[in-house]
């Protein structure tokens, strides 16, 4: 019987993480092929070393996992193709902002057997509306695409120190192929659920980083706890607002899931969105995002202020953005429309959805 073959595209810092706890799965499984390949889009180090070669060397990703081994079944390839060629479960785990050239290259170059999941947080918006990424990956590579989301900041979910955290598997309609999944990914410390709702699983997984820069310009505006929380709690009825309303499939309970509530929290109390968007309300929108974004998180990508003008795009060409306050404002701030303060003034406007 054949083994399945896991390819990681992407290896950033939630990336790297979860070839990591992939990797700890396939090691000695029957099931599984023990090499988990992990394409990396190359750069050099400072020290004039091929980022590749420093992970193959060293066995960790040394600029966006620093300290933690990947298991030597991590095998770091620059070459697309070749990262992609033997394998039939494809991890897509990118900034959202790639994955479309990602796919154009791609095209024709995977198996045809393939199943993709995708653990990217956001969305393109084309002329007929918002595409999520898992479609974008169904449409262009033709290929069934689960998604996987979830209460999961990369730096503390260090599967090396194997804290307790929850991830959710969204699904269309294998609940065979979501459980393969489930299996890949679990841990004793890492649980995963799987719904039947990936558009509701994925646009948690997006929106809540348009929430996340909400809570960071609270914080940088020194607003206390209780603020933080109304524009979670706003932030939230919204996301659960809009993504019924894209997709009447989508499910209540989803938001309760570790990818809906758990998320948000986490993201708000401690994810990157939420840093940036502190440090842009502190110095009072002097600095650009994308100026704090390079300053601060020296690499990695901020997904909340291109998701907030995708998801702004999408409210304006429908009329929407009267209902949405809090997603709206958050688009409006990023680009310097608004001051940070307006996120507080709209937001207590927000309407009463039923
Ligand atoms: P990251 O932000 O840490 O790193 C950025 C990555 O983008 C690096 O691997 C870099 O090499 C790569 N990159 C830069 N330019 C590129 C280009 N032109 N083409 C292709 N790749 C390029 O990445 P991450 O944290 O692994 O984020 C990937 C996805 O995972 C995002 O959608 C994010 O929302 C999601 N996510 C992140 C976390 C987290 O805590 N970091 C947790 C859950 C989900
Ligand atoms: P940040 O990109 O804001 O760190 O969020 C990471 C995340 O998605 C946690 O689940």
């Amino acid at each position: 019987v054949e083994q399945f073959r896991v390819s990681v595209v992407g290896s950033g810092n939630w990336g790297s993480v979860a070839a990591k706890l992939v990797a700890s799965n396939t090691i000695g499984h029957p099931f599984f092929h023990d090499e988990v390949r992990m394409w990396v889009f190359e750069e050099v180090l400072p020290c004039g070393e091929k980022l590749s070669d420093a992970i193959n060397r060293t066995n960790e990703n040394v600029k966006y996992l620093n300290g933690v081994k990947l298991g030597k079944n991590v095998v770091a390839d620059p070459d697309l193709e070749n990262a992609v060629r033997e394998a039939n479960m494809l991890v897509f785990v990118t900034p959202h902002q790639f994955m479309e050239g990602i796919c154009k290259r791609l095209g024709g170059k995977i198996r045809s057997d393939a199943e993709g999941i995708s653990l990217i947080k956001g969305m393109e918006v084309k002329k007929e509306g918002p595409c999520m990424i898992s479609k974008l990956i169904t449409d262009m590579l033709g290929i069934n695409c689960c998604v996987l989301m979830g209460a999961n900041i990369a730096n503390e979910a260090r599967i090396a120190f194997e804290k307790f955290s929850e991830a959710t598997i969204g699904y269309k309609h294998s609940k065979e192929v979501a459980q393969r999944w489930a299996k890949l990914f679990s841990q004793s410390y890492f649980l995963v659920s799987a719904v039947q709702d990936i558009e509701g699983v994925e646009l948690c997984g997006t929106l809540k980083n348009v929430v996340a820069i909400a809570a960071g310009l609270v914080d940088g505006l020194d607003m206390g706890n209780n603020t933080k929380a109304a524009i979670m709690r706003i932030g939230l009825r919204e996301m659960r607002a809009l993504s019924k309303r894209l997709f009447s499939s989508v499910k209540d309970s989803t938001f309760f899931e570790s990818c809906g509530v758990a998320d948000v929290i986490t993201t708000c109390l401690g994810g990157r969105n939420r840093r940036v968007a502190e440090a842009f309300a502190r110095t009072g929108g002097k600095k650009s995002f994308n100026e704090l974004e390079e300053e601060l998180l020296q690499g990695q990508k901020l997904q909340g202020v291109s998701t907030a003008k995708e998801v702004y795009d999408v409210l304006s060409h429908r009329g929407w953005q009267g209902l949405f306050p809090l997603l709206t404002t958050v688009h409006k701030i990023c680009i310097g429309l608004l001051p940070p303060s307006a996120i507080v003034e709209y937001s207590e406007h927000a309407p009463n959805f039923s």
